[in-house]
């Protein structure tokens, strides 16, 4: 018997082109993310209003062709990303990059 939280598990990061990231989760299903929609959904204090949970970031300013150069695992439940505009805060839980899947259904 799986839990969500085995089912959310990364099996595979693969970073193939600096401007995207894949994930293939333990139940197989697969997300990919492109480096400038990860810096879109930075959850971060600088990105986001700690009190009001309102985004501060603009996300129309963040680069077409942003890149990332690094991927560091927090834990075992997130990832912390290096991006090329020198940000580096954000932490993305593995849950929240499972639900934000853009190629997913709405309720998922
Ligand atoms: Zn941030």
């Amino acid at each position: 018997m799986g839990t969500e939280h085995d089912r959310i598990q990364p099996r595979v990061i693969t970073r193939s082109d600096p401007t995207r990231i894949e994930i293939e989760w333990a139940d197989g299903h697969k997300t990919s993310y492109s480096t400038r929609q990860l810096r879109q959904i930075c959850p971060c204090a600088q990105c986001v209003d700690e009190l009001t949970g309102v985004r501060t970031l603009v996300t129309e300013l963040v680069p077409v062709d942003l890149v990332h150069n690094q991927v560091t695992m927090v834990g075992n439940y997130a990832i912390s990303l290096l991006f090329s505009d020198g940000h580096q805060t954000g932490i993305y839980p593995f849950r929240m990059l499972r639900k934000n899947d853009p190629a997913s259904e709405p309720n998922n």
